[in-house]
C-alpha cells in the first residue's frame, strides 16, 4: 500500500530481479599467475575496498564462484588448466582479463605464452595496464555489474539462446 492509501502492485521479471541480486553477490575466483595478481590483491584491500560493490568473498573453488579474474601471464602449458577451471564454474560465469598480459600476452610475444586469454575462452570485460590500477579494476567491476543487470554477459547471453531454441526449460539458472 502506497502512502496515500492506494494499492498497487510491483511488477518486474524474474530475470530481471535474480539478474539485480546477481550483480550485487559477485564471487571472484582469482587466478592470479605474476605481478598483475599483487595488483589484484590490493584492490581487495581497504585501501580501495572492494566490497564496497558486493565482491569481496573470493574463493577458490571454480564451484563456488562466478567471476574469473585472470591476472598474469598465461603460458601455454598452463592454458588448459585455466579452460578446466572456466569449465567447471557454474553458469551464467563472467570473466575479467586482467592486465595486458592475460588481454593479449603483454609484452611476452613469444611461441610459449597465450596471445589472449580470448582465443580460449570468452572475455567479458578487459582492464588495460601494466598492471592496471586498481581504480580500472573497480570500473571494470562497475561495467560488468552493469553488464549482468542486463543480461549483457556471453554466459547469460548464450543461456537466453538456449532457452528460446527451448534446450533449457528453466527461465534462469539459480
Ligand atoms: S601486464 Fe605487466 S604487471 Fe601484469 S603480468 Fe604482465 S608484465 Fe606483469
Amino acid at each position: 500500500m502506497s502512502k496515500d492509501g492506494s494499492v498497487g502492485f510491483l511488477t518486474t521479471r524474474l530475470d530481471t530481479i535474480v539478474n539485480w541480486g546477481r550483480k550485487n553477490a559477485i564471487w571472484p575466483l582469482p587466478f592470479g599467475t605474476s605481478c598483475c595478481g599483487i595488483e589484484m590483491m590490493a584492490t581487495l584491500c581497504s585501501d580501495y575496498d572492494m566490497s564496497r560493490f558486493g565482491a569481496e568473498v573470493v574463493r577458490f573453488s571454480p564451484r563456488q564462484s562466478d567471476l574469473l579474474i585472470v591476472a598474469g601471464i598465461i603460458n601455454l602449458k598452463m592454458a588448459p588448466v585455466l579452460k578446466t577451471v572456466y569449465d567447471q564454474m557454474s553458469d551464467p560465469k563472467f570473466v575479467m582479463s586482467f592486465g595486458a598480459c592475460a588481454s593479449s600476452g603483454g609484452i611476452f610475444n613469444v611461441y610459449s605464452v597465450l596471445q589472449g586469454i580470448d582465443t580460449m575462452i570468452p572475455v567479458d570485460v578487459y582492464v588495460p595496464g601494466c598492471p592496471p590500477a586498481p581504480e580500472g579494476v573497480l570500473h571494470a567491476l562497475l561495467r560488468l555489474q552493469d553488464m549482468v543487470a542486463k543480461g549483457e554477459t556471453h554466459s547469460q547471453r548464450a543461456l537466453a539462446a538456449k532457452r528460446n531454441s527451448g534446450k533449457v526449460l528453466r527461465t534462469t539458472s539459480l
